[in-house]
C-alpha cells in the first residue's frame, strides 16, 4: 500500500506554566493582521486563553476547524474543583459563540501554525514555556484515503446519478474559487 511521509505539528500546552498574559493573543493577531503588524486585537487572534483569575484559571485554546453546525449537546468540565464555562475546550468556531470569528464579518478563524515562519509565533512569545512545538513525521497510507473518496464517490453516483454528482462537485468549485 502507498505510504506518504508527513510532519505532524503538536504544540504541548502546560496549562500550569501559563499566567494569562495573553501575548499569545497579541502576537497571534499582529502577525494576521493586513498588512502584516499593522494592527493588534486579540478578538481576532487564532489561539484564546481562558481566563478567570479568581478559580486560577489560564488555559490556552487554539482554533481549529469550523463546524457547520452546533452539536446536539454541549459539555461543562470540572477538573480538581474548578469549574469551566461550557463548550470551553471546543476548538471550532462554531454557530453557538463568537469565539474564533473574525469580529466583524463572523468568518471563522483557524491557526496555521504560522506558515512560513520557522516556529508557530505564540510558541516564541510565551516567556512561561507553557507553549512547547513538538513536530514529528508519520506514515499516512494513500491509497486507503483514495479507497474511500471512491466508496463515497459511486455511492453518491448510485444515490443521484453521475451527472448530478459532476455538476454539483463543478459547482462548489466555482464557489470556492469565487
Ligand atoms: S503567552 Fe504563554 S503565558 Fe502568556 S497567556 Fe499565552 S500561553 Fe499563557
Ligand atoms: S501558531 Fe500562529 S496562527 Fe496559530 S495561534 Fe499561534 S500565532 Fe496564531
Amino acid at each position: 500500500m502507498a505510504t506518504e511521509k508527513k510532519i505532524v505539528k503538536t504544540i504541548r500546552i502546560n496549562a500550569d506554566l501559563c499566567n494569562g498574559c495573553r501575548a499569545c493573543e497579541m502576537i497571534c493577531s499582529a502577525f494576521h493582521a493586513q498588512p502584516k503588524y499593522s494592527s493588534n486585537n486579540p478578538a481576532r487572534a487564532r489561539i484564546r486563553v481562558l481566563r478567570h483569575p479568581l478559580q486560577d484559571i489560564y488555559v490556552p485554546v487554539y482554533a481549529g476547524e469550523s463546524a457547520g453546525a452546533e452539536c446536539a449537546g454541549r459539555d461543562k468540565y470540572i477538573i480538581d474543583g474548578k469549574e469551566y464555562d461550557e463548550c470551553a475546550f471546543c476548538r471550532a468556531p462554531c454557530p453557538s459563540r463568537a469565539d474564533f470569528k473574525e469580529p466583524d464579518s463572523g468568518l471563522p478563524l483557524k491557526c496555521d501554525m504560522c506558515e512560513g515562519e520557522e516556529e508557530p509565533l505564540c510558541v516564541k512569545w510565551c516567556i512561561t514555556d507553557a507553549l512547547v512545538l513538538e513536530e514529528r513525521e508519520e506514515e499516512v497510507e494513500l491509497a486507503a484515503e483514495q479507497e474511500e473518496l471512491d466508496i463515497g464517490l459511486e455511492s453518491l453516483a448510485e444515490k443521484y446519478g453521475i451527472e448530478k454528482v459532476v455538476d454539483a462537485v463543478a459547482r462548489m468549485s466555482v464557489a470556492k474559487k469565487g
